[in-house]
């Protein structure tokens, strides 16, 4: 009797279904923001953060954010920048 094959059917986990190559990591964002965080195997181009201006090189973990119903207009911010830019939006 093995009791790996009794794994009682909460364990799900391996058998979600793909949804997407990169995961979507759901991030902190403030009232009516979406922010996801794009891990460094997910970054294949070079964005500009509009926190400071500066290039977001490919292979670098950060973080995409947008106003919700707005995905059109989606930013890709450095995390640094995205948390500092977060606590500086009001949160109501
Ligand atoms: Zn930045």
């Amino acid at each position: 009797m093995s009791p790996r094959r009794n794994r009682p059917k909460g364990a799900r986990r391996e058998q979600e279904p793909e949804r997407a190559l990169v995961p979507e990591i759901v991030t902190a964002a403030p009232p009516g923001w979406e922010a996801r965080a794009i891990p460094a195997t997910g970054a294949a181009k070079r964005y500009r953060c509009p926190g400071c201006d500066q290039e977001i090189r490919p292979g670098v973990a950060h973080v995409v954010a947008w106003k919700r119903g707005e995905e059109g207009e989606r930013r890709h911010w450095h995390a640094p920048c995205w948390e500092r830019e977060r606590r500086r939006m009001p949160r109501a």
